[in-house]
């Protein structure tokens, strides 16, 4: 048998302690929303994605998460029980998507120089000033439009079907109505069309959302206002264009392996943002599940680096703690201390405050 090096068993024991010390579970209302048009889930998918999240959530937030499944459905059914334009009268328009990207310049250099350094964006292309990212960012978007907009896929279907449901911003709106749901596993492709916050990562990952956290202030459980999901489309559609140069050359690029690098890397990541409020990372190590680097963009290379770095980051645990703190003091409505106990999150000014600010009864500014 060969012999565990030491920073095995201690990150064994810490993660032991903190089990001990923060035992507060968290179980997610889940929804199974699948377009006929794509590759199915099937249950044992749903399990091994679950299960794989659930381990990775353990390792590296030494929390206990559980889903319950609530819904099986159609994605489409989902979004006609909303006050969205219906199915068949939505059209994603480049032209107008490329001239609010135009329009919405400033608030997109805001948010470019609030979220990332100058070196960071480095690893996307050289770049000397904000402008001249912001100005390549423009470009790369329009061309991943360009090539969406005619893409056909393998069986010779056009990929975009023009529904709600392909919209980030949709998403985004229908999330914020809901009810229903903490967690939405889907299948199918989802636009980024949300140009004011041109997220690199996801612009240069073929301007498509695998993942996003969500506001949603009417659910009042225990995830206070937010909710998630997750698409499990860029490894499952095996199209080559939406695979990684890296990803297409995994030998065992099996199903179950697939289920594991989205359940552990992905969901996992996505609950970070939802239930922990950590924003994407990128200077917290490589052992960080929410690092966000240029290496990670294809999700099998992020899931690989997190195998081989198991021990828990510890600035996420610094939220984590604070994060279960506040879901005790909730449960018990004890408002004025969770205000107290805001303070002391560890980036306050990225707290969801609009949706605290709802459910603690607005009481509460950053
Ligand atoms: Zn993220
Ligand atoms: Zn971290």
């Amino acid at each position: 048998m060969a012999t565990r090096p030491l920073s095995f068993w201690a990150t064994i024991v810490f993660v032991f302690f903190l089990s001990c010390k923060g035992k507060t579970s968290f179980v997610l209302k889940l929804a199974l929303l699948q377009d006929p048009r794509f590759p199915q889930l099937s249950h044992l998918d749903v399990q091994e994605i679950l299960a794989a999240a659930q381990e990775m959530t353990a390792q590296k937030f030494a929390t206990e998460i559980d889903f319950s499944l609530a819904h099986e459905g159609f994605v489409e059914d989902f979004f006609k029980s909303s006050s969205l334009p219906k199915n068949g009268d939505f059209i994603i328009d480049e032209e107008y998507l490329l001239q609010e990207f135009r329009k919405k310049k400033n608030s997109a250099l805001a948010f470019l120089r609030k979220n990332w350094s100058l070196k960071d964006l480095g690893a996307y292309f050289p770049t000397g000033s904000y402008e001249s990212f912001w100005q390549n960012l423009f470009l790369t978007y329009r061309q991943k439009l360009a090539t969406l907009r005619n893409y056909r896929l393998k069986n010779g279907m056009l990929l975009l079907n023009h529904k709600p449901y392909e919209s980030y911003r949709s998403w985004k709106k229908i999330m914020r109505e809901q009810n229903l749901y903490d967690f939405i596993l889907t299948n199918h492709f989802i636009l980024y069309d949300e140009v004011a916050e041109p997220y690199p990562h996801v612009i240069f990952k073929h301007a498509k959302v695998s993942g996003s956290s969500f506001d949603s202030p009417k659910r009042e459980g225990p995830f206070m206002g937010k909710s998630a999901m997750m698409s499990v489309f860029e490894l499952y559609a095996e199209e080559e264009y939406f695979l990684g140069e890296r990803t297409k050359k995994i030998k065992n690029y099996s199903r179950s392996f697939r289920n594991k690098a989205l359940g552990g890397y992905l969901l996992a990541h996505e609950i970070g943002h939802m239930l922990f409020w950590i924003s994407d990372v990128y200077d917290h190590g490589r052992n960080c599940l929410m690092d966000t680097r240029f290496e990670n963009l294809e999700i099998a290379d992020g899931y690989r680096v997190l195998l081989e770095h198991p021990e828990p980051c510890p600035r996420c645990l610094e939220y984590v703690e604070a994060r279960k703190k506040i879901a005790n003091l909730y449960e018990k409505q004890e408002i004025e201390k969770i205000l107290d106990t805001l303070k002391d999150y560890p980036k306050p000014n990225e707290l969801p405050f609009e949706t605290i600010r709802q459910l603690l009864g607005k009481k509460y500014s950053p």
